[in-house]
């Protein structure tokens, strides 16, 4: 299916995707629209196919971002119940995806966390998001965030006193987003909860997986907010020739039901390399 889609320009990209039915619902449009992917990718940013942006990692196709984006959409979008989202994007690579979600999480508060087990893609993540206004004023009012961490233990970042409501970021929120870097050691500080938080404080609404995990590793449904929903690409046959998009939810109630969706192709969530 993959190159139907693609395009000479990024509208026309995503106009292909609209067309082809890949993109459904004009927000996800008019979010992809916004974010132009050759800041993303350095090879055929309108092709609607994965390309390689170094360490072993590719940026996904397009209709595979469309099609997490529409899944995850009643999770991302801000609410009366919850206008404030909070996402995490493990294995966020270019930081495309990331991008594509901030432009949806609203401006009451929503962030988007991208995780990366890899240095050096945490901050091309946040280099290429630094190319356009929109993402500097994102990475900025801390409505983005980039981290370094093994993505199958999940993340937790406490934000509520994060945005102030000039949409910049508090100075406490400064002050925590320096604690949960990694130390020049390496280490993972900073990321106990604090007493007397609410029991979903530090959870997340919707959590993208971009690469796949041999399992649907129990920490990150446990980070899931009731009502909350992942997206996740699973090595799921013991050949391990196949690979299927779980979705999994947690209702308002904490209960979790999983869903087998389609075949796809992700490289594996690994451990970092040496
Ligand atoms: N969503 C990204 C996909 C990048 S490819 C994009 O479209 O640009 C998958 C990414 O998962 C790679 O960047 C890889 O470094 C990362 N990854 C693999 N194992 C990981 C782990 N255990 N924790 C966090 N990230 C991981």
């Amino acid at each position: 299916m993959a190159w139907y889609s693609s395009g000479v320009s990024n509208s026309e990209l995503i106009e292909n995707l609209w067309r082809n039915k890949l993109i459904k619902d004009e927000r996800v449009k008019e979010a992809f629209l916004k974010v132009d992917r050759a800041h993303y990718s350095p090879i055929s940013p309108y092709s609607d196919s994965p390309q390689p942006i170094g360490h072993s990692a590719t940026i996904s196709a397009p209709h595979m971002h469309a099609s997490a984006i529409e899944h995850l959409l009643p999770s991302i979008l801000p609410s009366p119940s919850r206008p404030a989202p909070r996402v995490l994007d493990i294995g966020s690579g270019s930081g495309y995806l990331t991008h594509v979600i901030a432009e949806l999480v609203g401006s009451e508060g929503g962030t988007v966390v991208g995780l990366e087990h890899i240095p050096a893609l945490r901050d091309l993540g946040a280099r290429n998001m630094a190319k356009s206004a929109q993402g500097r004023e994102f990475l900025e009012s801390g409505r983005v965030r980039f981290r370094v961490g093994d993505g199958r233990k999940g993340w937790k970042e406490t934000t509520s006193d994060d945005a102030s409501t000039d949409g910049h970021a508090s100075t406490a929120a400064r002050r925590r987003s320096s604690v949960n870097e990694r130390s020049p050691m390496g280490e993972v500080e900073g990321q106990g909860e604090r007493q007397g938080e609410d029991k979903d404080e530090g959870k997340w609404d919707a959590i993208h997986v971009g690469a796949s995990a041999k399992e649907i590793h129990k920490e990150l449904i446990d980070q899931l907010r009731s009502p909350g929903m992942m997206f996740v690409p699973v090595d799921d046959d013991d050949m391990g020739l196949q690979q299927h998009i779980w979705e999994v939810k947690k209702d308002n109630k904490g209960e979790v039901s999983k869903r087998r969706l389609f075949g796809v192709r992700y490289v594996p969530l690994t451990d970092p390399p040496k």
